[in-house]
């Protein structure tokens, strides 16, 4: 599929993009209980239930040609699903970020997020060069991060990933699934 041309006069349509884990209903009311527990009201800024996610790769502003070719790359991925385990609950003291993680990495997953960045460096953009660290924000502007303790598990079974665009509103972030793709039994 040829891209769109865009008219010389007319600056390039861009969206800012990220590929992510969606949760379903279940695990999403596992986490907003947890985040009832852990956080008092008040504290820190909560990620409201329907934006909470699982970040796989940021991609930032990306122009619609671009996009093409990434979700090009993204469908030919062949990835299998996997089971994450949230068991920890932690928090950065340095970003104010209580997220929730698991204690080890599934290797389905790590392959997922190599396989994003590797079409992402295919399409000729640039991706992370930090390692890999697989968390889920609960809140923000935490001022007084309490210690990383156990949490009694939440399994999630991750059969889907997706892309998707931030569109920033004074009320906070909102989030638009685009496309989501299958992971194989
Ligand atoms: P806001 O920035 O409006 O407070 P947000 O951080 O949720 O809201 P985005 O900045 O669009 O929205 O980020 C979308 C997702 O990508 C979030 O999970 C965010 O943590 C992650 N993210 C944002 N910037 C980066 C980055 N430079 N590297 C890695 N992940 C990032
Ligand atoms: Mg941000």
């Amino acid at each position: 599929m040829t891209p769109p041309s865009t008219p010389e006069s007319e600056p390039p349509r861009t969206q800012r993009l990220f590929f992510a884990l969606w949760p379903d209903e279940e695990i999403r009311k596992h986490l907003c209980a947890l985040a009832d527990d852990a956080l008092p009201r008040r504290v820190g800024r909560r990620v409201r239930a329907e934006n909470l996610h699982l970040t796989l790769a940021f991609l930032g502003f990306v122009e619609e040609r671009m996009r093409h070719c990434i979700e090009e790359a993204a469908s030919a991925i062949r990835a299998r699903r996997f089971t994450l385990i949230f068991e920890r609950l932690g928090c950065w003291q340095r970003t104010g970020v209580m997220w929730v993680g698991p204690l080890q990495q599934p290797e389905g997953l790590i392959f997922l997020v190599d396989a994003l960045n590797s079409a992402l460096t295919d399409c000729g953009m640039s991706s992370e060069k930090r390692a890999y660290r697989a968390h889920l924000t609960l809140a923000r502007k935490v001022r007084r991060c309490p210690r990383g303790c156990a949490i009694a598990p939440i399994a999630w079974d991750v059969s889907r990933f997706c892309l998707v665009a931030s569109h920033t509103h004074a009320q906070g972030a909102k989030y638009e699934i685009l496309r989501s793709w299958k992971l194989n039994n």
